[in-house]
């Protein structure tokens, strides 16, 4: 068994120890958290142990009457590996504890990519992070353009793309965020990080990526342009994604007409938080002219980037290979939205 630590228990971090908990391979030995708020209480009614993350903070889960099983170094001591889902910035101060206990470590998207040896997506580049001792998960539009690119990559090989990236101005607890009546482009220059943060993945990629915010805290959408290398038809490359176990083309005739539906077939579906993994591509949406495929994919923020994580678990303890793991993320999670469509 694989014994797993996620220090940070926020919106990453407490899907992340879900997700561990539903393997089979591995034991989550606990969560280290700053503040004894009402997610340190969540994560001790679902029977997790808390770690205190800052050491002279750890008075105040005292105080709140919240037991502690140590601080953040036994919880590193104690673990296999650690999934690191902090703000921006902590898991780069962070590291050089990882280090000292020889403690391998994932870090998520907000990190800068020099923080690991390499950025991660399954689908795209597993092998990479097999038995690395620093891995970064890239951010959910990343991981949601890795997993359309690679099967694209391969089948036709890719040109160039040019995506448009409309997202959700803050996750639903973010109440700071914003806009809450506007219309932004973020940045207004071209290009958008998401771009350069592909091109960790696909070094050799050409891609163009323009950026928005808009008032929504539920999904990003992504209008896609992928010029590729040989000429095909919409039933080719429609066949092509939906074999893809990451990838969920909702289906015309549904109903689904954009995210705020998404999320309503996700809770009616039984997905905890309503979560959707999946990128979530418009069959009817999926449009090609000579070598141009154009489509829109949905991504949801909160959560797609946890299967990720799980796999990069087994690839830097190299506990099973990318296929293999891959294919148990895939059933432990419950994979496979489009499932509640089949007859
Ligand atoms: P979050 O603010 O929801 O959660 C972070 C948690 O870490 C909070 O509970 C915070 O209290 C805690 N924390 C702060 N300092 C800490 C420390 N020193 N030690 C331990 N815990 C500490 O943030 P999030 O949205 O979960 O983002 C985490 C990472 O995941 C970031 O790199 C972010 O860019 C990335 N990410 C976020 C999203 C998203 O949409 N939310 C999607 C993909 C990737």
């Amino acid at each position: 068994m694989t014994k797993v630590g996620v220090v940070g228990y926020g919106t990453i971090g407490k899907r992340v120890a879900d997700a561990v908990v539903a393997q089979r391979d591995m034991d989550l030995v606990g969560v280290a958290k700053t503040s004894p708020n009402f997610e340190a209480q969540a994560a001790i009614a679902n029977g997790y142990d808390l770690y205190a993350a800052v050491p002279e903070r750890r008075e105040r889960f005292d105080e709140a009457g919240m037991p502690v099983a140590g601080d953040l170094d036994a919880l590193v001591a104690a673990a296999d590996a650690i999934v690191d889902a902090t703000p921006s910035g902590i898991g780069a101060q962070n590291r050089e504890t990882y280090e000292k206990h020889d403690t391998p470590a994932i870090y998520q998207g907000g990190e800068d990519a020099d923080v690991a040896d390499t950025s991660f997506n399954a689908r795209a580049n597993y092998e990479d992070a097999e038995g690395a001792d620093h891995v970064r998960v890239v951010s959910c539009n990343t991981t949601g353009l890795s997993r359309l690119l690679a099967p694209l990559r391969e089948e036709y090989g890719v040109e160039k793309s040019r995506v448009t990236l409309v997202r959700r101005g803050g996750d639903p607890g973010q109440s700071s965020r914003g806009p809450i009546n506007d219309i932004l482009p973020d940045p207004v220059s071209l290009p958008s990080h998401h771009g350069p943060d592909v091109k960790t993945i696909f070094p050799d990629s050409s891609i163009d990526t323009l950026g928005l915010k808009v008032p929504s805290t539920l999904m990003h959408m992504h209008s896609v342009n992928v010029t590729l290398e040989e000429a095909t038809d919409p039933e080719a490359v429609t066949q092509l994604l939906a074999e893809e176990s990451r990838l969920f083309l909702v289906p015309e005739d549904t109903g689904i007409d954009g995210t705020g539906k998404l999320k309503e077939f996700a809770l009616d579906a039984g997905r905890s938080r309503g979560d959707i993994w999946e990128n979530c591509i418009w069959a009817e949406s999926v449009a090609v002219r000579g070598r141009d495929l154009y489509l829109f994919q949905a991504i949801h923020q909160e959560s797609d980037v946890v299967p990720e994580n799980v796999d990069a678990i087994r690839a830097v303890t190299e506990t099973a290979g990318k296929a293999e793991s891959i294919a148990t993320t895939d059933e432990t999670l419950g994979m496979g939205l489009g499932r509640q469509f089949e007859r």
